[in-house]
Parts: structure tokens; C-alpha cells; sequence
């Protein structure tokens, strides 16, 4: 049920958001019959329709007193813009104008497919521990990257929301309503299979509403997706990751953004770091209580020069130790606003390869979207564009794991 203080912060619960219990509640005082706040939360959750007129098997006079109290779109689709390797961002205009990013990331899957070679994608790779009994087609199975603030307060020096600020939090509503609309536009033969709170904004700076889209999304009557599937994303909120972990008792998956294995270089990037600096946020991290077998996903993103030497590598593997975890390694994505860039290939490789050698799985991710502005950091505000830039003049990217950018 909503606390205290969800409901102090954040005012009256937009009706999209609502969890079964709180319908059957509201429609109770009104008088409704019970299986009524099935529908409607049905008509939401499972079918994606925020318009109460398009309910059909709701008494009219229901219909019109749901309108009446504000159920309704929370957005509109304004582009999307669909990629040469099928990745489509979308962005989304809210009701007060201000727009947002979310982007599908289709990979193919089913028998015999090549899933877990595009299980990098985003942090779908936990396939990696699954085996799949699914004797049907292969089918196209959809990652959906979704936004939690427009902006971002955490200042991340290689990321276009962080240089570009913080504008507001999304209500749940806007988080979920995401999902809601992509769903819509999945393609024939795709079926949405992961969501990652990767996109504009630190979901644990907006806790609450990140919380309760989390329930929403993974609620067996909506879109009823498992919490292993779900992941949260976080530069490293300490107070926050403890209480994701007791809230969810740790089955949410968790990604960390790293990005550095000492507190100058991790504050240099990621002014975070000076409040909950890298001792702080490991331990929290050895207190998540992940079930057994699951990993905490580190992310890396490598700049050149900043975060990519060997030795950091180093520093790296010390700081991991014991912990169960996967890593991805992101060559950074040149934004316009920053001279930063990606280290040469030959250093991601260096890099990649101390970790493995210590015994780590560690992916390098691929771009995905790259020529639509849709990978990571490059969700845009206030007209920061991605840098017409690539891999310097002698690098040799890995086609099966970086392919070069492209830019149209
Ligand atoms: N705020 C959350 C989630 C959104 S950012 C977080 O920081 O974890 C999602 C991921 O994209 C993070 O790992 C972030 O560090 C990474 N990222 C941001 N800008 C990037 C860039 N320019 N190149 C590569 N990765 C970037
Ligand atoms: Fe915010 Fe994440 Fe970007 Fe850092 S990397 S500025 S926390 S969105």
C-alpha cells in the first residue's frame, strides 16, 4: 500500500497507478462490484488501455466517473525513431510537455537462436544462467530501456542527462506508462521479455515511485513480469540499495555503476562518490540479499584516460572479491558536451582481459541504437547531442562485440 511518505512527496496517486488492492478499494467507497477493479486494472496492466471510454465491458457511468477522476494517457508517442539494427527509441511527450526517452531492444530468441550472443545488449544477460524449455518459433525477445526522472541530479561527468541536470522526478504512473505504450509497438513476433531502469535519470533518487513501478510491472495480473527480469540501475545510492534490498528481499536484479575502483578517479567521474564513497557502497553491496545463485551486475563504463588502465583493472578485482557478479565493460559513447571518449579498442581488450583472467564473466557491451542516439547516456535533453565521433584511426573493434558506430 502507498506510505506515508510516497503519499507526502508526490501528491494524489495518478489512477494508473494503482495496485489492484487500491482499485478494489476506490471502486468499494463508490459502491462498484469488486470484479469491476479486476477489469479496470486488467484494462491497464495487461492491455495497455489508460483510456477509460475504450473499457468497453465497464458500466458507462463507471467509464465516466474514472475519466472524471483523471484516468487517462499519461503521454503520447512524439517520434520514434527506429535504428538500422532494429533498436527503436521512442520518445514520449508527458502531459506537461516535458519529453522523455525509452527504447525497445529486440534480439532474437528461441531454440537454437544466438540469444546470449546479443545478451549483452543491455543486462538481459542473466539468459546466461537459464535454460530455456521453450519449444515454440523463435521469437523476438524485446528489452525495454525506461527513464525514472527527466534529467538527471547526479552530475555523471560522460553522461548527457547528468551534464544537462535535473528537471523533475516521473510519477509511477510515467514509469510504468513506458512499458504500457512500448508494449503497443512491439513488432510482430516480439514479446517483452526484460525492463532495465537504465534510461534518463537514478531511479533510487526517486525511490517511491521507482518502488512502486516495480510492483506494478511485476504483479501476476498486469504485466506480470519476473523480478529477475526487472533492473534497477544505480550509480550508488547507499541508504537506497539497502532498502530496495529489504523491500523486494533482493529479487530485483541490481546494476551498479562503477566505473572506477578508487575513490578519486569514481569521484572524478561520478560526484556521488563523495557521499557514499566506494567503501560504503561495497558493503552495501555485500549486504543485498541476493538469492542464491543470482549476480549484481558492474557496470563499467571506460573513458579514455579517466578509468582504463590495467591497473585499475587491478584495483578492480581486489575490490570485487567474494561478491557474486557479472561486468560490463561500456566503451564510453562520445557525447557532445564533453571532450571525454572511449579508450583505444586495444585498451577495452586490456581490460577485459584482467578480468577474465581473474575469473570474472565479464561482457563487453555493443552499441545498440547507436545511430538513432539510443545508447546508453546518449538520452538526450536540452539538445546535447551525441558526438559525430568513432573508435580512433587504428582501432579494430570486435565485430562480435563493438561494432563500430554509425551515424546517419
Ligand atoms: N542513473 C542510473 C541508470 C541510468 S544510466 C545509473 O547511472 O546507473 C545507465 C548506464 O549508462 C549507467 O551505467 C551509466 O553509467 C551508463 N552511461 C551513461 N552515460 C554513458 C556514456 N556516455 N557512455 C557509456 N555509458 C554511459
Ligand atoms: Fe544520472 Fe546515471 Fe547519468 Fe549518472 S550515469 S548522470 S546517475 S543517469
Amino acid at each position: 500500500m502507498r506510505t506515508r511518505d510516497e503519499a507526502v512527496k508526490s501528491g494524489p496517486l495518478h489512477p494508473v497507478a494503482r495496485l489492484p488492492q487500491e482499485w478494489l478499494d476506490a471502486l468499494k467507497a463508490r459502491g462498484e462490484r469488486a470484479f469491476s477493479a479486476k477489469q479496470v486494472f486488467s484494462w491497464i496492466q495487461r492491455h495497455g488501455v489508460m483510456d477509460p471510454t475504450a473499457m468497453t465491458n465497464l458500466p458507462v457511468r463507471l467509464r465516466e466517473a474514472l475519466a472524471e477522476e483523471g484516468l487517462g494517457p499519461v503521454g503520447e508517442v512524439a517520434h520514434v525513431h527506429r535504428s538500422a539494427d532494429g533498436t527503436r527509441k521512442l520518445v514520449v511527450r508527458l502531459k506537461d510537455e516535458a519529453t522523455i526517452e525509452t527504447v525497445l531492444l529486440p534480439s532474437v530468441s528461441g531454440p537454437g537462436s544466438a540469444a546470449s550472443e546479443d545478451a549483452d545488449a543491455a543486462v538481459a544477460d542473466d539468459e546466461d544462467d537459464e535454460v530455456s524449455t521453450d519449444k515454440r518459433e523463435p521469437r523476438v525477445r524485446v528489452t525495454q530501456c525506461i527513464s525514472t526522472q527527466v534529467g538527471c541530479a547526479m552530475g555523471c561527468v560522460f553522461c548527457a542527462s547528468g551534464v544537462a541536470g535535473w528537471k523533475r522526478h516521473l510519477g509511477p504512473e510515467e514509469i510504468v506508462g513506458q512499458v504500457l505504450i512500448g508494449r503497443t509497438l512491439l513488432d510482430e513476433g516480439e514479446e517483452l521479455r526484460n525492463v532495465v531502469f537504465m534510461g534518463m535519470g537514478e531511479p533510487l533518487h526517486n525511490y517511491d515511485a521507482t518502488a512502486r513501478a516495480l510492483r506494478l510491472l511485476t504483479h501476476p495480473e498486469g504485466i506480470g513480469l519476473s523480478t529477475r527480469k526487472v533492473t534497477v540501475s544505480t550509480s550508488g545510492l547507499v541508504p537506497e540499495i539497502e532498502r530496495l534490498g529489504k523491500d523486494f528481499e533482493g529479487k530485483i536484479a541490481l546494476a551498479i555503476s562503477l566505473h572506477a575502483a578508487d575513490d578519486a578517479s569514481r569521484s572524478a567521474l561520478m560526484p556521488i562518490n563523495k557521499k557514499y564513497p566506494l567503501a560504503e557502497l561495497m558493503a552495501a553491496l555485500r549486504g543485498y540479499p541476493l538469492p542464491p545463485r543470482r549476480r549484481i551486475t558492474i557496470e563499467y563504463t571506460l573513458v579514455s584516460g579517466k578509468n582504463d588502465d590495467p591497473t585499475e583493472a587491478q584495483r578492480l578485482v581486489k575490490l570485487l572479491r567474494g561478491l557474486p557478479v557479472k561486468i560490463n565493460l561500456i566503451p564510453m559513447n562520445p557525447i557532445e558536451v564533453s571532450p571525454l571518449g572511449p579508450p583505444q579498442w586495444g585498451r577495452v581488450l586490456a581490460f577485459q582481459k584482467v578480468l577474465t583472467d581473474a575469473g570474472y564473466t565479464c561482457f563487453i557491451r555493443r552499441r545498440r541504437g547507436d545511430d538513432v542516439s539510443a545508447a546508453c547516456g546518449q538520452l538526450v535533453l536540452l539538445g546535447a547531442k551525441p558526438k559525430v565521433k568513432g573508435f580512433r584511426k587504428g582501432d579494430a573493434p570486435d565485430k562480435a562485440s563493438e561494432p563500430p558506430p554509425r551515424h546517419s
